[in-house]
């Protein structure tokens, strides 16, 4: 049995918070802020330009990412990291794409985060290719319909809005069906649900890290390829660190093996070394003990709100099965209720255009958390305390 009370004594929480948004960024796991401490004494200070060998700073991207493999269901060496999500999923669908060059359309869903479909409309435009967008509920109707014109399904696993989840192992073999490959976004699954990218047959994957794995601001973000395509899947990013022989200085690019191809440049190591120590606590966590702690704070949650906040209505599935680990629920003034429960001490966020959002990341939450955020939200909608001129003033980011 994982133990959650340990989890959760990893993280530095504020005196008198509730954080209920680590589904947007994670909170500082103590051994990160040493771990960090710890290379800018002992490695980037003494070692200098030698800590890429003695340090270990190059081969760090794969290192990492063979430690997070296990969150996702892929094996060792499968997965590398480094850039930003909005870069990896260019790489992907682009690498997709590619290995499908008869077929036009990239098919996605309105539920998708809109980076996504900004990246994929910008391939799409240069590679003369189609991105075309259904809604959630629509996928498995729009693969059948499409076809044989069908290059690639890009699809986030769960909805950054709703917590919708998409059935990934069902998806995938109607996208094989009908010849296509997937590549599937992790951003709001990684570490948050039971992930099993080799149980469902994906094809390549990509996600970040500062969300539910809790890397800190800017952490890098990772990409895995199944392994039957790792060696075909050709990068359009043909950056130096993915060359097979980078300290060769070739004139001409060569893949790396594997997926070490899908490198680009220079890894952002004091950031991969704070996620790095992130990673630590997920070495005693089992995923199904993961899942099971996430669909009793969310039921908890929800079952809380509608007994005790008429006029919120619930924004996620009610089935478990078919939500990953956030809820939200709409107000007409949702900012404005947001804002004053962040006042109140209970950290979520706001997404619009009523949409209160609600992140329950088992490490660290637990059912006090559940219990402290319903009461205040129950007693701001009941005063009415929301309605303050100041807590309806936007923010830059919400
Ligand atoms: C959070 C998120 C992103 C953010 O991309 P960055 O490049 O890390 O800023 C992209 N896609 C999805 C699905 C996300 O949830």
């Amino acid at each position: 049995m994982t133990d959650f009370t340990r989890t959760r004594r990893a993280f530095h929480l504020p005196q008198g918070i509730t954080y209920l948004d680590g589904n947007s960024l994670g909170p500082m796991p103590v051994a990160a802020r040493d771990r960090v401490a710890g290379m800018m004494r002992d490695e980037w200070s003494e070692l200098l330009i030698t800590g890429w060998n003695k340090a270990g700073w190059y081969a760090q991207p794969r290192r990492v990412g063979d430690r997070l493999a296990r969150l996702i269901g892929a094996g060792p060496g499968e997965v590398v990291m480094g850039d930003t999500l909005s870069i990896k999923v260019f790489q992907a669908v682009s690498a997709a794409r590619a290995m499908r060059p008869d077929r036009r359309v990239i098919l996605s869903d309105s539920g998708n985060f809109p980076s996504d479909l900004y990246v994929a409309q910008g391939l799409a435009r240069a590679v003369g290719a189609e991105l075309r967008v259904v809604a959630p509920e629509e996928v498995a109707e729009a693969i059948d319909h499409i076809g044989a014109d069908l290059a690639v399904l890009m699809i986030t696993e769960v909805d950054y809005r709703t917590g919708r989840r998409h059935d990934m192992a069902a998806l995938t073999a109607r996208a094989h069906r009908a010849g296509a490959l997937t590549v599937w976004d992790l951003a709001h699954s990684a570490g948050a649900v039971d992930v099993d990218l080799t149980g469902a047959d994906a094809d390549f994957a990509v996600g970040c890290t500062y969300k539910y794995l809790n890397g800190g601001p800017g952490a890098p973000a990772f990409i895995w390829i199944h392994p039957r395509h790792a060696d075909a899947a050709q990068p359009i990013l043909q950056g130096w660190m993915g060359h097979a022989e980078p300290f060769a200085f070739d004139l001409d690019y060569r893949p790396a093996p594997g997926i070490e191809r899908m490198r680009v440049g220079t890894p952002p190591v004091i950031a991969m070394t704070a996620l790095d120590a992130a990673l630590d606590v997920w070495d005693e966590v089992s995923l199904a003990d993961l899942r099971a702690r996430s669909i009793q704070l969310t039921e908890a949650f929800i079952a809380g709100v509608e007994a005790n906040c008429p006029g919120l209505v619930l924004n996620s599935p009610r089935d478990p099965a078919l939500r990953g680990s956030q809820v939200g629920f709409r107000h007409p003034q949702g900012y404005a209720v947001m804002q004053a429960l962040i006042a109140e001490g209970v950290i979520g966020d706001f997404r619009a255009p009523d949409v209160l959002r609600f992140g329950f990341a088992p490490l660290y939450n637990d059912l006090e958390d559940v219990n402290r955020s319903v009461d205040i939200l129950a007693r701001i909608l009941r005063e009415g305390s929301w309605d303050r001129e100041n807590f309806h003033q936007k923010a830059a980011v919400t």
